[in-house]
């Protein structure tokens, strides 16, 4: 599904001309792919040398490493941790990184249960180690995610989940769209608390609204835009 084999490393610097003596202030992605489900994680910082880390998949201990490696590497500040979502595949490492880091996990208040009945089924899918987070606080549609000299606005996207978000910078052009869009699909709704017309609505309303060359960095699978997925999505078409 992905693009990016496990291991590596993907990071996209941002526009330069907003680079202010040598240090570049726009936002910086990096993803790394994890677990069975093949799972995106991001870490966004900025020349301030904060960061957030979104949906932390690591689980093996050597996907723990390389996720730690990345951060002292680059001499990162982890200052929060939020999830797009709270299926299995997107918080194994949450309890990871509240440990290793001290900071505190955010969600969408909806998707609270859906984090609390992962310690009933991640033996299912063989995730026997998986260790529960303790959420800190709530995301919420028209407030923000913001560190070092970022700040990315939050987008209420139900339908693949029920308190689904996705974080916009309209300055950097970037969306981390989770799995409400992928490239040429879209999330499943399938899955408790999934609802298609709430998707499609989501989608149409809040995510076809962003400017065509928005890049989409998606939950699974490799970036997109919103302009791209608008002309070909075969599921939602604009
Ligand atoms: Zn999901
Ligand atoms: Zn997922």
């Amino acid at each position: 599904m992905s693009q990016f084999a496990c291991g590596q490393t993907k990071v996209r610097v941002g526009n330069r001309k907003f680079e202010r003596k040598n240090k570049p202030i726009m936002l910086q992605i990096a993803s790394m792919t994890f677990n069975p489900f093949q799972e995106n994680t991001y870490v966004l910082y900025d020349g301030s040398g904060s960061c957030v880390i979104v949906d932390p998949g690591c689980y093996e201990p050597d996907e723990q490493q390389e996720l730690k490696s990345f951060i002292t590497r680059n001499e990162l500040k982890v200052v929060q941790l939020v999830n797009t979502h709270c299926h299995v595949d997107h918080v194994l490492g949450n309890e990871f990184v509240k440990q290793t880091y001290g900071v505190g996990l955010y969600i969408h208040r909806l998707d609270e249960p859906v984090l609390r009945a992962v310690s009933s089924y991640a033996p299912n899918y063989g995730f026997n180690r998986y260790q529960a987070a303790e959420v800190d606080g709530f995301l919420e549609e028209g407030g923000e995610v913001s560190f070092g000299d970022t700040m990315l606005s939050i987008l209420f996207v139900p339908g693949h989940a029920p308190g689904h978000v996705a974080f916009y910078s309209a300055e950097n052009k970037a969306l981390i769209s989770g799995d409400v869009l992928f490239y040429n699909s879209i999330g499943r709704t399938d899955l408790p608390g999934g609802h298609y017309d709430t998707l499609e609505k989501s989608i149409r309303e809040k995510l076809y609204v962003l400017p065509d060359d928005t890049t989409v960095y998606p939950g699974h699978g490799p970036e997109t835009s919103i302009g791209f997925e608008k002309r070909t999505n075969p599921f939602v078409r604009a």
